[in-house]
């Protein structure tokens, strides 16, 4: 539990229900019961597979150390990042499970993917090489994983490459072959087809890896859809972790709770008379007398710059139109239909406030987008807060980690 005591909380004397870190005006709530929630709902669709929390891209915008913390409390064994960087991020918050670097390794990272105890996925023979020369130097067997590229054409060796790339690391001691994977290219949609087609390939390459290799293939979708014939030894969700299904098209989908809320609080009200605009480029004009609400979050915090004039957040558990363009920090909306709202009122930009709820979802489709891109889109500057009962347990802000008595420019 990291409560940095160069964070006070602000004591509030107005009515936003929790309290807020200093320093900005906007801030996410990650809720780390629902996060454990979430991994039961998958753990009770997969038996007893291992399961590796995949948190790459700062767990989606969650936050990746506290949410790492939660779920490794919650049962999974193995954590799962996009590129060293990521998992040296886990180390330094002391965090001492098994990550493995998902995406590609090139051979110049091998020192310090040993250096960090991180494990290297593999799908060339320079990287191994490297591994196994950073491995012998610094007096330790450094685990791999064998990317294996079933159709989604990304990362990896091919399927009839595996017997002789098993050879090549076989031949090098100070490598192990720890485990085996490839990546569905639409495990999320109802036809299963390809996603059918890729595990077969799958697994008639996994037939050339020694005993004891740990396989996995199965993200979020397949964890919902295919746990018992594609669970394997170890899964990979990530998603479902933050509860958000990965497409309206599941088959079996799983009951989730939404871990994250990115709330903030009106900074400005005032008044446009009929006729008048509001924002850059004046796109939107007052059809009447309008109360407008500033709301200090805007497309350099995550919010898309494509909802203007579209999108809605809470204020009193209503919907508040946004009218205008969002600006890169701060964004209006229309707030005349809520009379009570006052300077200070918290806001809901993406979760549930009383009744009303805007869902990550919601946001994606105005964008065009989709959820994942929206979470992974709520950017560093934004605080985080992380709840257990409902309580701040956790909190960490743009300077986390930013040593007191720094000296000041007076
Ligand atoms: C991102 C990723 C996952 C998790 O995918 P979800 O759809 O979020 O469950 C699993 N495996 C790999 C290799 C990934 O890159």
């Amino acid at each position: 539990m990291v409560v940095a005591a160069a964070m006070p909380t602000r004591k509030r004397t107005t009515k936003t229900t929790t309290d807020q870190p200093l320093g900005r005006p906007l801030w996410a709530e990650i809720d780390l019961d629902a996060v454990a929630h979430n991994i039961a709902q998958v753990r009770s669709r997969v038996g007893s597979s291992r399961m590796l929390a995949v948190v790459k891209a700062n767990a989606y915008g969650h936050g990746a150390p506290a949410v790492a913390r939660a779920c490794l409390d919650a049962g999974a064994t193995y954590l799962g990042v996009f590129c060293v960087d990521e998992g040296i991020q886990l180390r330094q918050a002391g965090i001492m499970a098994p990550v493995l670097v998902m995406g590609y390794c090139p051979p110049w990272e091998a020192m310090e993917i040993v250096r960090h105890g991180l494990t290297a996925s593999v799908s060339n023979p320079e990287t191994v090489a490297a591994l196994a020369g950073a491995a012998r130097d610094a007096g330790v067997r450094s685990p791999a994983h064998l990317k294996i590229d079933t159709g989604m054409a990304r990362h990896g060796v091919l399927p009839n490459e595996v017997p002789q790339f098993v050879q090549l690391i076989q031949a090098m001691p100070d490598v192990h072959l720890e485990g085996a994977f490839t990546h569905f290219a639409t495990a999320d949609e109802s036809d299963k087809t390809f996603t059918k087609r890729q595990f077969q390939a799958f697994q008639q390459a996994a037939q050339h890896l020694p005993d004891g290799v740990i396989r996995h293939v199965a993200n979020s979708a397949t964890c919902a859809d295919m746990p018992d014939e594609m669970g394997l030894d170890m899964v990979r969700p990530g998603i479902c972790l933050y509860g958000r299904q990965p497409s309206g098209n599941l088959l079996r989908p799983m009951d989730l709770h939404p871990a994250l809320m990115l709330k903030s609080y009106v900074a400005r009200l005032h008044h446009l008379a009929q006729g008048e605009t509001v924002s850059y480029g004046r796109t939107w004009t007052a059809p009447r007398n309008t109360r407008v609400a500033l709301i200090p979050c805007g497309y350099a915090d995550g919010l898309p710059r494509l909802v203007t004039n579209q999108g809605c957040v809470l204020v009193h558990g209503q919907r508040a139109p946004i009218i205008g363009r969002v600006c890169m920090d701060s964004h209006m909306v229309d707030v005349t239909d809520i009379p009570h709202a006052q300077l200070h009122d918290e806001v809901v930009i993406i979760g549930r406030q009383g009744e009303a709820e805007i869902t990550a979802e919601e946001i994606a489709a105005l964008a065009g987008t989709i959820n994942y891109e929206i979470l992974c889109g709520i950017t560093a500057r934004v605080p985080r807060s992380y709840l257990r009962g409902g309580e701040v347990v956790e909190r960490t802000t743009l300077v986390s980690g930013v040593p007191e008595g720094v000296p000041l420019p007076h």
